[in-house]
């Protein structure tokens, strides 16, 4: 599958070329084209749409009992598994990651479907308590036609992340993956629609239209048709859909950027911290909302530890992501790495000391590829652009506190708030600042860890709503009263 043309996209159900512009996608370990995608355009969008209002409202979907959907969800994330290698591949060639990360990732999506089945079969209406001669009731239904609009860093599971909460809810979905990155997203939709035919359920239950943001993401998400968006990427797009959702009185769920603080207290397990801090930032390249990018140590172990962190962050294997060895792949995207590289010049130009990496890698093995060495900088404050905007590349700031106050200034003096490390012995130390950092998710003494059975929010710019976690479906579903009379005397009113 991972050098297979793929040269039709799923629109309404049916395979076939999209009618926008087409789209080279490039391998970045060696600048090679894989394919052409002949993306989806505005009027694909719209069929995709209507169709997708008509599967929603086919009796086989829409009276179809939460333990049959389960059944399908089931179903998909087994065929995930099983297609898990070649799924891996083909993500590999298009975003440059590990083959080990990417294998993850694939086992990641099985996973969501299996828990959001599990979620759906217990999932429970309520019958609330009964205020006059009825009983009242609270019930989920389907909000109809969902918009999943994904970035290109882990495409796969973020296709799960929303695609198998919103079929469970009953809704149909029309998935747009990143430009940079559309062939996992395509392959999932072979899996999608695979497992709808076999059970004789409307295909068009699942479309995935490819193509540039401002063109076929803005059709989506103005489509009439589509009653609810699960978006993930930068803050300025998330913004911009939120007006749009705002306008249509919709809702719109939205998983931004960060700029997180990882941070090292004096009584902190030095091997650990070192070890998680390097793996929470340079793990993906970098390229992680997630990523702890700005690194705080306590000033009487700056030194030493920056000092050590550097000889480690010197000796990171980068290379493609089809070798085992390899632990920083290429970055997603030349343009992306040229980006990146503009970001560790701006630090320089700001008073920063690069103490390692700085630059594309010399040799032969790097000179096709998006290769960007793995960097540390420090001599910056934390007002510096460096330190507050997102580089999402393998770029690591440090800076020294000085205690906890301090700490807790620096590390919320930031317009994002998504997550957050602490690395200490100090059981009290971490419950006060996990409890004080603006982040939505905290890891103490270890990073980057993630369980769908555990919501997943942001504060401040990093996002509005909430992912994963046992009511991961209700997000893509109304909720309706019902009073239903049980006296047959008239109301009093109306004697
Ligand atoms: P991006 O905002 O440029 O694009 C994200 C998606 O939105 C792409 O599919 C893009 O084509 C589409 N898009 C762009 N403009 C649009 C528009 N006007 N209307 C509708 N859709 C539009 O982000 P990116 O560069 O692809 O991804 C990197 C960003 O994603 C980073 O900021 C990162 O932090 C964020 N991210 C957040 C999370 C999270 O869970 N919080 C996870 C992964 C990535």
């Amino acid at each position: 599958m991972s050098r297979t043309p793929v040269d039709e996209i799923l629109i309404g159900g049916c395979f076939r070329r999209g009618t926008g512009t087409p789209i080279v996608t490039v391998d970045p370990a060696d600048g090679r084209p894989i394919t052409t995608v002949h993306a989806a355009s505005p009027a694909d969008v719209d069929e995709a749409a209507r169709a997708a209002a008509e599967a929603v409202a086919t009796p086989a979907w829409r009276d179809l009992l939460p333990h049959r959907r389960a059944r399908v969800l089931h179903r998909i994330g087994d065929l995930i598994e099983e297609h898990a290698a070649e799924l891996s591949a083909l993500q590999t060639a298009d975003t440059g990651k590990t083959s080990t990360e990417t294998r993850a990732l694939a086992l990641s999506a099985a996973g969501t479907f299996r828990y959001t089945a599990a979620a759906l079969e217990t999932a429970e209406d309520s019958i609330t308590p009964s205020r006059g001669p009825y009983v009242t009731m609270s019930v989920h239904e389907p909000i109809g036609v969902v918009g999943a609009i994904n970035p290109w860093n882990s495409p796969i599971a973020s296709d799960a992340q929303k695609v198998a909460p919103a079929l469970a809810g009953g809704n149909a979905v029309l998935l747009k993956p990143a430009e940079w990155t559309p062939l996992v997203s395509l392959a999932f939709g072979r899996l999608v629609h695979q497992v709808l035919a076999e059970e004789e359920l409307p295909t068009a239950l699942l479309s995935v239209l490819p193509g540039k943001g401002r063109v076929v993401g803005d059709a989506i998400v103005t489509h009439p048709l589509v009653k609810r968006i699960g978006f993930t990427g930068g803050t300025t797009t998330g913004r911009a859909i939120a007006r749009t959702a705002a306008d249509k009185l919709v809702p719109a769920s939205l998983e931004l950027g960060g700029k997180s603080p990882t941070i090292v207290r004096e009584d902190a397990d030095v091997e650990q911290a070192l070890a998680g801090v390097m793996f929470g930032l340079f793990s993906s390249s970098g390229q992680s909302c997630i990523a702890g990018s700005r690194l705080f140590v306590h000033r009487s172990l700056y030194d030493s530890f920056v000092g050590e962190l550097v000889e480690r962050v010197r000796k990171l294997r980068v290379g493609p992501g089809t070798d085992p060895d390899t632990q920083v792949a290429p970055l997603v995207h030349h343009r992306h790495r040229d980006a990146v590289a503009e970001y560790v010049d701006l630090a320089r130009s700001e008073g920063g000391r690069v103490l390692c990496g700085g630059a594309i890698p010399d040799g032969e093995r790097y000179a096709a590829g998006a290769y960007y060495l793995p960097t540390v900088i420090d001599g910056l404050p934390n007002t510096a652009r460096t330190c507050q905007e997102e580089i999402f590349g393998p770029v690591l700031v440090a800076l020294p506190y000085d205690d906890e106050d301090d700490l807790v200034r620096q590390a919320n003096d930031s317009v994002y708030g998504l997550a957050c490390g602490i690395w200490t012995r100090d059981a009290h130390a971490a419950w006060r600042l996990a409890r004080r950092i603006d982040a939505g998710t905290v890891w103490i003494n270890t990073y980057k860890q993630f369980s769908i059975s555990t919501p997943f929010g942001a504060m401040k710019d990093s996002g509005l709503g909430t992912e994963k976690g046992r009511d991961l479906i209700r997000s893509y579903q109304r909720q309706k009263s019902l009073y239903w009379g049980t006296d047959t005397t008239p109301l009093p009113w109306a004697g």
